[in-house]
């Protein structure tokens, strides 16, 4: 086990404004009162996430309680905790001595943390519920965060008495390999209680992001364009591997289908719902997806989904396009010209930078640093690039807005945003001009 295991170092080492971005997250833990310190963690959901997350805590000798409504879960948890860590420190800190996992089927008991941090399906009904139950047993200063990937933090707000100590804490997929976490500040959550999550999440060194509440907040909101313009090249006929080439030679960590089914194919539909209420112009829950979750395909959770990922094998290598998917999805899938691989690149990603624009012009993030810290340490976004908006500055808006005219076949979804227009009229970049300052 390395002193500082899956941190972001692969990941940042290219990036120069680091230091920068630690100066201006250091003023936000602060705090008017500072933040209270958290002393004990109860993660609720001991899934994907859950255990994940539960993992994070562990490796920086936070114990963690966990509990899961599913007793067969819970009996696994701890031996999936271990398997996030390395073997040896798994087995140190998770193993039948180990002082830093403790499973319990009691909620009062998860309620009664510093911190209780809910990681459980993506359903406003289900987590509501839940947060009913909860708010009995709720000791004065705990303070509740939501894993959710899109729900906002207003909607589920109201499951608890006391708001103000509720928000976001939206860890990305996989833990391991993304650092960054979105903080939501929902409308009624105190200064205080982001001053302690910020603090929190800094403390099992993750790179915290402060964004203002909202379907998908920043991270899904940029990720599902991508996500669902992979699924219409699909039903257009484009076989999958060209569309996961297309992605990974442009540099993304994974591409959008295999990261599907690293998310869990009924994660992201239940996403793609939640967007889709949301942005019905832009983003569809496509039928493939229903077709997917219909089948049991779930991706690599149940061993397959768009590819076939055999159980005795760990590692993306090992998993591989499922044949079978394209008789399952064939009614759906027409036969539409093939488009060229630039165009599938063009495709997958000048979407996201349309939403990264909407993100800015409704003020959501603090600045540009924000969107190109968001798709870089929590989507995969390839580190060359310095971030979505640095590569678009490179491009040109000029030239962003040529290419989408050229994408006729995606309509409105390709329709330049009023912030790209005024770029491309003015000459302008989401960096401005380089300044002088040391
Ligand atoms: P999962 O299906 O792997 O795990 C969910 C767990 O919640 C299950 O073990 C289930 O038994 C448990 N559960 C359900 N209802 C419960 C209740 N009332 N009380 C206690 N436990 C209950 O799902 P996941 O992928 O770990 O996602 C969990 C949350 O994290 C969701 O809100 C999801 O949107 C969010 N999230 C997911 C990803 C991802 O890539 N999968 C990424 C970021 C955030």
């Amino acid at each position: 086990m390395s002193a500082t295991p899956d941190t972001p170092n692969a990941a940042i080492e290219h990036v120069d404004w680091i230091a920068d971005w630690n100066r201006r997250e250091s003023s936000l833990s602060r705090g008017p009162a500072g933040p209270r310190k958290i002393g004990s963690v109860g993660v609720i959901g001991a899934g994907m996430m859950g255990t994940a997350i539960a993992a994070a805590h562990v490796r920086y000798r936070l114990p963690v309680l966990i509990h899961d409504a599913d007793a067969e879960v819970l009996g696994r948890a701890k031996t999936s905790i271990a398997a996030e860590l390395d073997e040896a420190e798994g087995q140190f800190l998770c193993g039948s001595f180990g002082r830093f996992v403790r499973p319990t089927a009691a909620l009062a008991e998860v309620a009664r943390c510093d911190l209780v941090l809910e990681s459980i399906v993506e359903s406003v009904s289900v987590k509501l519920r839940l947060y009913r139950q909860l708010q009995r047993h709720l000791g004065e200063h705990t303070i509740v965060v939501s894993n959710t990937s899109t729900i906002p933090v207003q909607r589920l707000a109201g499951g608890l008495a006391d708001a103000s100590r509720f928000c976001g804490m939206h860890f990305c997929h996989p833990v391991r390999r993304r650092p960054l976490v979105e903080i939501v500040r929902g409308p009624q959550t105190s200064e205080r209680t982001i001053a302690a999550a910020v603090a929190h999440v800094k403390r099992i060194a993750r790179i915290p992001i402060l964004v203002q509440d909202g379907p998908g907040f920043v991270v899904n909101r940029l990720l599902f364009p991508y996500l669902g313009e992979a699924l219409e090249l699909l039903r257009e006929g484009t076989p999958i591997e060209s569309i996961e080439e297309a992605a990974v030679k442009f540099g993304m960590a994974m591409g959008p289908l295999r990261l599907m089914d690293e998310i869990g194919l009924d994660t992201t539909l239940q996403a793609a719902w939640v967007l889709a209420a949301a942005f019905p112009e832009r983003i569809v829950s496509s039928p493939l997806l229903v077709s997917m979750v219909k089948a049991g395909r779930l991706g690599r959770k149940t061993g397959a989904g768009f590819f076939s990922h055999p159980r005795s094998t760990a590692g993306d290598a090992q998993s591989t396009v499922d044949p079978a998917v394209g008789e399952l999805l064939a009614p759906w899938i027409s036969s539409s010209p093939r488009s060229a691989p630039e165009t599938i690149t063009w495709r997958l990603v000048l979407p996201m930078l349309l939403e990264a624009t909407r993100i800015l012009e409704e003020d959501k993030v603090r600045d540009v640093r924000d969107i190109d810290s968001a798709v870089l340490f929590g989507l995969g976004f390839p580190a060359k690039t310095e971030g979505l908006l640095r590569w678009a500055d490179r491009l040109g808006a000029q030239r962003v807005v040529t290419l989408l005219q050229s994408l006729g076949a995606m309509g409105p979804r390709a329709e330049p945003t009023p912030m790209l227009r005024t770029l491309a009229r003015t000459g302008g970049s989401f960096y401005g001009p380089p300044t002088d300052t040391p």
